[in-house]
């Protein structure tokens, strides 16, 4: 029996003149990923997408996983092949669904007919398979059109008949660099990776910047950064991460400026530094995982503050969130575990006794320009280095 892969758009179908980008780019991640996976066709008519195998070394389970997590598809299910002659549906039918109805007590059959030169139509489609799946069921199950615990599907399209039992829901969004190319910073916290997938899921290419302090810092807390970018990119396609040394920076800024200001001008150089990677690499906005009123630097004026020193926009999927609702797509996405792992951030070394809350930008200008604030950003960016994060498999 050979399987296939539908899946079915979601925002893209609304998309009218555009649609064609869209399901373009979409193919396009697709192709790209099934290419760890082994042989497969991807190709799509009718607001569907058929990811198929083309020989018995193509890993249907492994390429079932990533389409699910690929945004731009909104269901996604398996599905079995036939012939488009009644007698092959039916011995296909009989064979592949009762694995899907073990259990169950009722189900439908929906049939579907878009080749109107098919003999048989909808109705009969759905009633003559209803009798073989009782048939082969040995009456274990009953038929409820109301309100079935399964729907099984018989779809007679141009190129095949297909049998499936219900698909289920896909990453939903659109297809990532539909948007353009979004600089997350990307700390090893809980907040950042879960801002990135939220904005990869509105149709951008992430690409991050990480900041570390070494040796204030260590390797470990650089490798679970690196462990955090391969996680998102199950969802978000791969993440190259430019790793930028604040060492200097926050020993000037310890040495130079008022002690209840380094988290604010860190943070400005943060956001500064991150737009002069972006303008590099071809982004065309930050992405942070602030959330207002977390913490001190998250308060709306510490972030008119920190917003100043970035001439690129700011988008913060967190920024109206609960902890609880981060951490819950923080676990459905699988960076919780990481995130919690113990190791120090930069943010954590040189961190005042009393940040203000409520900073004044003159002052923090003030406090700014007892830096020579160009070369020291210049140093740190001419020292960065990237690291490409590839989905674990
Ligand atoms: P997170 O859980 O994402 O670390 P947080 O609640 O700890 O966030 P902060 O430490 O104030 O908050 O950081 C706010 C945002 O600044 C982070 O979400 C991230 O986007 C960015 N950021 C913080 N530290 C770093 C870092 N070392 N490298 C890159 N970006 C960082
Ligand atoms: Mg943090």
């Amino acid at each position: 029996m050979r399987e296939i892969l539908l899946c079915k758009y979601g925002e893209i179908v609304l998309k009218g003149a555009n649609k064609r980008f869209f399901e373009d780019a979409l193919c396009k991640e697709l192709r790209h990923r099934a290419k760890k996976h082994g042989n497969f066709e991807i190709s799509r008519a009718q607001s569907t997408i058929y990811i198929k195998p083309l020989d018995d070394f193509a890993d249907i389970d492994g390429m079932y996983e990533s389409a699910k997590r690929t945004f731009g598809i909104a269901a996604i299910g398996r599905a079995a092949v036939c012939e488009k002659n009644i007698e092959d549906i039916k011995r296909v039918t009989r064979e592949y669904i009762p694995q899907f109805l073990e259990g169950k007590n009722s189900f439908k059959v929906e049939g579907k007919r878009s080749d109107k030169t098919f003999p048989y139509n909808s109705m009969e489609l759905s009633q003559l398979l209803g009798g073989e799946i009782l048939d082969a069921m040995h009456g274990k199950i009953r038929v409820d059109v109301r309100k079935p615990e399964v729907t099984v599907k018989i779809e007679v399209r141009e190129q095949a008949a297909y049998v499936h039992a219900g698909q289920i829901s896909g990453a939903g969004g659109i297809p990532v660099g539909t948007g353009g190319h979004g600089m997350l910073l990307l700390s090893g916290g809980i907040d950042s990776p879960v801002a990135g997938y939220m904005m990869a899921k509105r149709g951008l290419r992430v690409e991050a910047v990480h900041f570390e302090s070494f040796p204030y810092t260590s390797e470990m807390a650089r490798d679970k950064v690196i462990r955090l970018a391969r996680t998102i990119a199950a969802h978000t396609g791969d993440v190259y991460v430019h790793v930028v040394s604040l060492t200097r920076i926050q020993e000037e800024l310890s040495k130079k400026c008022e002690e209840d200001y380094f988290t604010l001008l860190l943070r400005r150089y943060m956001m500064y530094i991150a737009c002069r990677m972006a303008a590099n690499h071809g982004s065309k906005c930050l992405i942070t995982g602030e959330s207002l009123g977390q913490v001190a630097s998250q308060t709306m004026e510490a972030i008119a503050v920190t917003d100043n020193a970035s001439t690129l926009p700011v988008f913060r999927p967190c920024i109206g969130m609960d902890k609880e609702e981060i951490i819950e797509i923080s676990r459905k996405i699988g960076t919780f575990d990481i995130s919690i792992e113990p190791y120090e951030d930069c943010c954590t070394v040189f961190t005042p006794r009393h940040p203000r809350t409520k900073p004044v930008l003159e002052k923090v200008l003030a406090e700014e320009r007892k830096l020579d604030f160009e070369a020291l950003a210049n140093e740190a960016i001419s020292g960065a280095y990237t690291i490409r994060a590839e989905a674990y498999q």
